[in-house]
Parts: structure tokens; C-alpha cells; sequence
């Protein structure tokens, strides 16, 4: 969400993007939403079952556009899973799931249609294509995302972006546990073999322990960040906000104040300011 990544290319998005998953990309371009939300679909190439990964707004033209996806590899949706709850992955949810006869699994209840949940360390199997579940809260509480080992890659929602760095939504979002959900993600890249990042918004990257070492980077820089302004005198997290983010697009300061929050409120409880 703010700055972009040193080198980046103007990468596509959409299309086949490993052996098992293709991107369909949701006409919903925004500053938050940088092209659009990310809509996956995997399978194993030999298999005529397929999964859907957060089919996004609700846009019907873009919903048929997965279901036609699918159909053009021989393929039928048998189950959709949402990465977390926000409207621009999950709005289109409970339509897809009835243009598909598929069920709806979301670690958060709300979010789920039929009597499957979801939650990290579960292990599914569709069609022979195996897909690991790991919690990961910190944008959210219901964060989660999904490791495909065959593929060495991982569906990390909003934890980690194509482009830029992504926000943690206070108070829901925690940055004690988008720190830790981070470290998971660098400890699969690192000694998992995970490779590349499939995000819920931006280009797929080639280099998950470089995109997540960038991330980590980030998030302490702007946290030195906030603790100076506060102790410069800034005392609300709209003063913080002007300060810290003056590098970023003013239609960002919203979700920048959401993460500022979360910024302030880790500090005291770690007794920082
Ligand atoms: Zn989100």
C-alpha cells in the first residue's frame, strides 16, 4: 500500500501463474486494491476437480468469468475457500457458491457457507491436489494462507502483496501477530522450499524470502518511525498519519491510520511509548 518494491517491473496479472494455479483478475482497480482482487484457480493438472481461492467482488460478469475459466481446462469448481473475510474477497462469495454447488470454507463463521470450517494446520485434498492451511492473522484476525507444496508456493490474501506493503486493519488487525505471521512466512520460504507468493492483489513474486524480508524491513522501519514522531509530540494517530506517510497518496491515509493504530497500540503494550 505504500511504497513500491525497488525493481519492480510493470508485471502482468491474471493467467496461469505456477503448474496448479491461475489468476483471474477482478475488475475492481483501485489505490487499495492496486489491479484488482487476485481470484485463483487451482488444481492438479491431471484432475478435472478444481478449488477457488476468494472469488472476490460481487461482479457477475467476473464470476462467470472463473466458472468459464475452469470449464475451458475440463475443469468443475468443487470447493471454494476465502484467504479472509474483506468485501473485495469474499462479497461474491455466496453467489459463486451457487452459480458452482459449492460449499464456502472461511476460518471466520460468518463467511462460511455449509458446515466446514477453517483454520491453520488443517490439510485439504481436492482431486489429488493438496493444499496446507496456515493461519497468518495480523491484516486481519481471519487471515490465513495456503501452501500448495507441489507447487512451492503460497495464497497469501492481504498478508503479503504483489506490490507495496499491505495494511493491518486495527483493531481487528494486530501488528504483534503480523509480525509473527510474517516469520512463518520466512521460515517456509527459508527452510520449506516456498518460492513464490500468489497475492491477493498485484503481480505474482518469484522471490517469497526476498518479497518477505522487504516486508519485515518495512514494518520495523515504520514502527522506529512512529515511536520518533510520538516522542517528537505527535499525539493522535491523525498527526502520525502526516508525518510518517507524507510519502504516501493522501486516498491511502485512511488505511494508513488503521495500521498507525495498530503501530500506537503495540508500542504500549510493549511498554515502548
Ligand atoms: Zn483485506
Amino acid at each position: 500500500m505504500t511504497s513500491l518494491l525497488p525493481g519492480d517491473p510493470a508485471d502482468t496479472v491474471g493467467g496461469v501463474a505456477t503448474p496448479r494455479a491461475l489468476c483471474v483478475l477482478a475488475p475492481n482497480p483501485s489505490p487499495m486494491t492496486l489491479d484488482g482482487t487476485n481470484t485463483w484457480l487451482l488444481s492438479e493438472p491431471d484432475s478435472d476437480l478444481a478449488v477457488v481461492i476468494d472469488p472476490g467482488p460481487l461482479d457477475e460478469g467476473h464470476l462467470r468469468r472463473v466458472v468459464q475459466a475452469a470449464e475451458q481446462q475440463g475443469k468443475r469448481v468443487a470447493l471454494t475457500l476465502l484467504t479472509h473475510g474483506h468485501h473485495d474477497h469474499a462479497e461474491g462469495a455466496a453467489r459463486f457458491a451457487e452459480l458452482t454447488g459449492t460449499r464456502v470454507r472461511a476460518l471466520d463463521p460468518a463467511h462460511r457457507l455449509g458446515d466446514e470450517g477453517l483454520h491453520g494446520g488443517q490439510r485439504i485434498e481436492v482431486g489429488g491436489l493438496e493444499i496446507r492451511v496456515i493461519g497468518t492473522p495480523g491484516h486481519t484476525a481471519d487471515s490465513l494462507t495456503f501452501h500448495l507444496p507441489a507447487d512451492g508456493a503460497v495464497l497469501t490474501g492481504d498478508t503479503v502483496l504483489g506490490r507495496g506493503t499491505t495494511m493491518v486493519a486495527h483493531p481487528d488487525g494486530r501488528l504483534g501477530d503480523y509480525l509473527d505471521s510474517l516469520r512463518r512466512l520466512h521460515t517456509m520460504a527459508s527452510d520449506h522450499g516456498v518460492r513464490t507468493v500468489l497475492p491477493g492483489h498485484g503481480p505474482v513474486l518469484a522471490d517469497a524470502l526476498g518479497a518477505v524480508d522487504y516486508y519485515l524491513a518495512h514494518r520495523a522501519s515504520r514502527l522506529a518511525q512512529v515511536e520518533t514522531a510520538v516522542e517528537a509530540g505527535c499525539r493522535t494517530a491523525e498527526q502520525v498519519v502526516a508525518r510518517v506517510y507524507a510519502d504516501v497518496d493522501r486516498s491511502l491515509w485512511p488505511a494508513a491510520e488503521l495500521s498507525v493504530r495498530a503501530q500506537l497500540s503495540y508500542l504500549e503494550d510493549h511498554g515502548l511509548i
